[in-house]
């Protein structure tokens, strides 16, 4: 891993008043540069040759220089890192981002800061290790199943990484489970390696929310968590293929029916019922706590908890993304949450900068990144 001192003296070298933002061109790179510049910040798109019509497309969000490469594995490459470094620049590492580069790669060869903390991507990417954070804030999660004969419910099949949902089935017994591997490897969407990493898990009946959290060092308040505190910048539903729309199709007599998928393909915005906000708030301030604790100086910045509310009105935690997430994408002008927290319309992306701004200010950006 990419020490601490090595990222402190980078920014020592950095020239304060110059500090670039930078991203690679995809996810939520929009709302990023965007927020950026609105805060004051020049900034930096890291961009395949195909994808750079898409940012000059949008007059406002575009990033003020390019990095073009061909390849974003090549990202670690001593002349791209090189130039990030001459611009003073700190790194946004979104989900794409993460997908990309690699987690590897990020967490051993790329010497650029990072704004948060890379222990955090660590803990994003494994699944088991994303259990035991869970469990340490003490929120509810989905029962999980070390074999397949344990199965007695109805269970989700999830594979590891940032695969969007894809391959993902539901079975309700072992003999399922079997039939639909064979299906899944002989598809060519599961293979023996996703297999030996697959988690077994209780499908959570209710429905789902998102909460977009955002764990500041630089401003205090309620909601008072670690040395700082845990803000709502708003909440979104995501939309997956085909699960979200399946109800539209009549299911024939003495038919199986449509086998249920849950890619990704969108988010829509949400709002919760007020009196539930405790509980939303509650969970973002438990998972930081837990956060500061195994992996100091814990969620720097933007998370989001994937919960499924049920009808006792709990929430189950089934997965938290920790780093900012596409469902905040919804919010480039505020959110119904974020307006009660800021005079100004704030996005996450914005938020962002402003922390780093404040950071610059306060002469506390190495705490910021990793
Ligand atoms: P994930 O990759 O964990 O975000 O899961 C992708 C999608 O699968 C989610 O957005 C849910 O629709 C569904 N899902 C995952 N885990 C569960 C669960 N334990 N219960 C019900 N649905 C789930």
């Amino acid at each position: 891993m990419i020490s601490k001192e090595e990222i402190s003296g980078t920014i020592k070298r950095y020239r304060s008043g110059k500090i670039t933002i930078g991203t690679i061109c995809s996810h939520s790179a929009l709302q990023i540069f965007y927020g950026a510049r609105q805060e004051g910040f020049k900034t930096i798109g890291i961009c395949t040759p195909d994808r750079r019509f898409v940012y000059e497309a949008f007059r406002y969000a575009r990033p003020d220089y390019y990095i073009i490469l061909d390849d974003y594995k090549d990202l670690v490459e001593e002349r791209f890192q090189e130039e990030l470094l001459r611009r003073n620049a700190v790194v946004i590492p979104h989900g794409s981002f993460v997908e990309y580069v690699g987690a590897e790669n990020l967490k051993k060869d790329f010497h650029v800061p990072i704004y948060g903390n890379r222990s955090a991507l660590e803990f994003e990417g494994d699944r088991r290790k994303m259990r035991t954070w869970l469990q340490e804030a003490g929120v509810r999660v989905p029962r999980e199943y070390q074999d397949p004969s344990e199965i007695d419910r109805l269970c989700i099949v999830k594979f590891h990484g940032a695969r969007g949902g894809r391959g993902f089935f539901v079975v309700d017994s072992e003999k399922k489970y079997r039939e639909k591997v064979e299906i899944g490897v002989k598809k060519g969407i599961v293979n023996e390696s996703d297999l030996e990493k697959r988690t077994i898990q209780e499908l959570v009946v209710g429905v789902r929310y998102y909460p977009q959290y955002f764990y500041s060092l630089m401003f205090q308040g309620e909601v008072k968590a670690g040395e700082g505190r845990v803000e709502l910048l708003g909440v979104d539903r995501r939309v997956e293929s085909n699960v979200d729309d399946l109800y539209r199709i009549p299911k024939p007599e003495d038919s199986p029916g449509i086998e249920p998928s849950y890619v990704i393909t969108g988010n829509i915005p949400a709002v919760l019922r007020e009196s539930l906000l405790p509980r939303v708030l509650d969970l973002g301030r438990r998972v930081t706590e837990a956060s500061v604790k195994l992996f100091p100086p814990g969620i720097i910045g933007p998370f989001c908890m994937e919960t499924i509310c049920t009808d006792s009105l709990e929430f189950v935690t089934f997965e938290v993304s920790a780093r900012i997430v596409a469902g905040t994408n919804l919010y480039p002008g505020g959110s119904p949450y974020s307006c009660y927290l800021f005079s100004e319309p704030m996005s996450t992306g914005r938020r962002i900068a402003l922390e780093i701004k404040e950071g610059i200010r306060k002469k506390r950006l190495i705490d910021l990144v990793s």
